[in-house]
């Protein structure tokens, strides 16, 4: 089933590319001054749907029935590691450019994700109800809505955790807008985020470490790495020291909104070590270090 989707989508991937080509290059025939030879031509700018795992596996899940806590689901939208103990993702990979959006609807069709093996804990709607805390994306629904069928699996119950409303819908809610923005201004936006610890506060007050009878772990903290980059191709082999990282973590309480979130920026290190995950792990070492040990301090709207 995984092999199949992701052929599809990759020849979908290929289509669209195409599809894109062809229109720019139509565009562009007209005003084109003396075209340089076939070797020299500069590479056009084409916003992709590109790989959602580019920047590596995080956690190097794999596919097993046999590794529960380590549980690697790759959908055409999204990609994370499922953690069985905690009913809830490790992490959750995507990537971002315009060629992801689109005027669908947010469909607010949260459903359990059948594509967890049988005998893995699957989280429904239900067990959210009257916690509360939200069901908060991890991709954000807004980030994909190309299509009715992208929007939907943003729903599914593996892509969310349980927030306190005001970090979902105001510190959280800002930095996913301000991603977003950022694909209208030429970028394209690679993100890795997840949860760790346990202990929230939501709308019902005092510490609440686990919902639905134990099976979800409520993360005490949020975590987010985005990888901002020109739009353009072969994103890995581009990223260099320079490439802007933003990385945050946030406390999973109601008092979250009296900073924005650009107060909770830290580094890609110290994520690391809270999480004992290996993020931008594709990312050549030399450069990885010196990404990963640095506070963005670039605009925050
Ligand atoms: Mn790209
Ligand atoms: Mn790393």
């Amino acid at each position: 089933m995984v092999a199949i989707l992701s052929h599809g989508a990759r020849v979908g991937a290929l289509l669209f590319s195409a599809s894109v080509l062809l229109g720019a290059c139509r565009k562009e025939d007209p005003i084109a001054p003396d075209p340089l030879p076939d070797t020299e031509q500069p590479v056009l700018p084409i916003p992709g749907r590109d790989d959602n795992m580019a920047l590596g596996n995080p956690s190097a899940a794999i596919t097993s029935v046999l590794t529960p806590e380590n549980y690697l689901m790759v959908k055409p939208q999204y990609a994370l590691a499922y953690q069985n103990s905690r009913g809830t993702a490790r992490w959750v990979s995507w990537h971002l450019s315009t060629s992801w959006k689109g005027n669908a609807e947010r469909c607010d069709c949260f459903s359990g994700d059948d594509a967890l093996p049988f005998g893995f804990f699957q989280a429904v709607t239900q067990d959210y109800t009257n916690t509360g805390f939200n069901r908060g994306h991890l991709c954000p629904s807004d980030d994909r809505d190309g299509s009715d069928a992208d929007n939907e699996v943003t729903f599914l119950m593996t892509n969310v955790m349980p927030q306190a409303p005001i970090l979902n819908q105001v510190t959280w809610g800002n930095l996913e807008d301000y991603a977003r923005s950022l694909i209208y201004d030429g970028y394209e936006v690679y993100t890795v985020a997840g949860g760790y610890g346990a202990g929230g506060t939501g709308s019902n007050g005092g510490t609440t470490t686990t919902i639905a009878f134990g099976n979800i772990t409520v993360p005490s903290r949020y975590w987010k790495v985005l990888v901002v980059l020109e739009e353009g191709e072969d994103d890995i082999n581009r990223i260099s020291s320079n490439t802007r990282v933003i990385a945050v973590d946030m406390p999973n309480t109601q008092t979250v909104n009296a900073s924005p979130w650009g107060a909770y920026r830290t580094t890609v290190d110290a994520i690391e070590d809270s999480t004992g995950l290996d993020l931008l792990s594709l990312v050549p070492a030399a450069i990885q270090s010196a990404l990963e040990s640095a506070v963005d301090d670039g605009p925050t709207q």
